[in-house]
């Protein structure tokens, strides 16, 4: 049997089965990341008073791993309250609170794909130490199937996002949640679609090349995967911003983003290429993920713009602009918050996303709502002499 928990339930015609495991999660390493999340109350207790070296260490740490630990949870703390919880009540606990998030996230409209047409759907969520900067969550492609989801999640994360939030305040943080598990089942929906498939063994047969070729591939696939991921992970960005209030437009980071890839795409070292890469983009607000999001608001504009929604504009100054003057506003404004799109055309948006099957019909469908929406460089940010330019850097790289 594959869980310690196992929970289920039926969701329309279909029985979910969700089962915990906790191999990869020993009591040391609960132990150790209880005590990263306790240091974090020492740094709000000592202030500016002498923190130790090894305390301020653990507390950077967890700043890095955004392990946030509620300010409310830290007051009940100096009121007296203990931080005291065995490992046996910390795997109930999330187990039991993580499960019925995923049964409440696979009910909503847009996740009914994930269920639909199966009788019995299994996911499995394997329970991991360590934490990647901003990895909480992952799909694990190559153990999930047609009928199964495998997702690791950190402990860690469980802990300080969770555990601890439900036994001092009796709440969640749930939209923190939803945005990790709507995020990584979104891209479930992908996989079974068969968007990995077509685009990412494309990846595994140029990294094959390489493995013969070492010297010739140079950059490549580093930029195919980032072509790649502008798609699968710009549209689980939009799925996952689906509740938040506003959006932050900022060309200096798209022109940024650009450079970035550029400069990656003519190293001739893969390996260089791979870990500058990581460096310069290490989480979803950066890179390709940035990029890819922006893509899909801006087919989201282009839909509001037919359906005459209003355009507003929340900061530096509030205010509404007609979309003829969105492309002089961008480049006057560069840096700005708009607000998100209506409830409404935010699922038509997601609607006409998901129909899309490959990168190279994602890039079109941006051009073409740029030219509806009068977008013209650099605010379009993307075109296809772009996209041939980077790959044939790393072609000339190689040679
Ligand atoms: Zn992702």
């Amino acid at each position: 049997m594959f869980g310690d928990f196992v929970f289920t339930k039926r969701i329309d015609l279909t029985t979910v089965n969700i089962l915990f495991n906790f191999k990869r999660y020993s009591t040391r390493d609960f132990r150790s990341d209880y005590t990263l999340t306790k240091n974090i109350y020492y740094k709000e207790w000592f202030k500016d008073q002498n923190v130790p070296t090894e305390i301020r260490e653990d507390v950077k740490l967890a700043q890095f791993y955004e392990l946030v630990f509620k300010r409310e949870i830290y007051q009940k703390i100096r009121a007296g309250e203990k931080l005291k919880i065995s490992y046996h009540q910390f795997k109930k606990i999330s187990a039991k609170l993580l499960a019925e998030f995923i049964f409440y996230v696979l009910r909503q409209s847009e996740f009914k794909r994930v269920i639909e047409g199966r009788d019995k759907i299994i996911v499995n969520v394997s329970v991991m130490e360590g934490t990647e900067e901003g990895t909480y969550a992952e799909m694990i492609e190559g153990d999930s199937d047609f009928q199964r989801i495998s997702l690791d999640v950190s402990g860690a994360w469980l802990l300080g996002r969770i555990c601890l939030p439900w036994m001092f305040l009796k709440k969640i943080d749930s939209a923190f949640l939803l945005k990790t598990i709507s995020h990584e089942l979104q891209h479930y929906l992908e996989l079974t679609r068969g968007i990995y498939q077509k685009e990412y063994t494309a990846i595994q047969k140029i990294s094959k090349f390489m493995r013969v070729n070492p010297k010739k591939i140079g950059a490549l696939p580093v930029v195919y995967e980032i072509l790649c991921n502008l798609y699968t992970e710009g549209i689980a960005v939009f799925q996952e911003k689906r509740y938040a209030r506003y959006i932050k437009f900022d060309l200096n980071k798209i022109e940024l983003i650009r450079r970035e890839i550029e400069v990656i795409s003519v190293m001739k070292d893969k390996r260089r290429a791979q870990e500058r890469y990581e460096r310069v983009f290490p989480d979803s607000e950066s890179g390709e993920y940035y990029l890819g999001f922006m893509m899909c608001f801006c087919i989201g504009l282009s839909l509001a713009q037919k359906e005459n929604a209003i355009l507003s504009i929340l900061a530096p100054r509030k205010e509404t602009i007609p979309y003829a003057e969105l492309n002089s506003y961008i480049l006057q404004n560069r840096n700005f918050v708009a607000a998100q799109l209506s409830p409404n055309i935010f699922v038509k948006t997601y609607t006409k996303l998901s129909a899309i099957t490959t990168f190279q019909k994602f890039v079109n469908e941006y051009l073409h709502s740029c030219r509806e929406l009068g977008l013209e460089q650099p605010v379009q940010f993307i075109d296809k002499k772009w996209i041939t330019k980077i790959i044939r850097n790393t072609k000339r790289a190689g040679k």
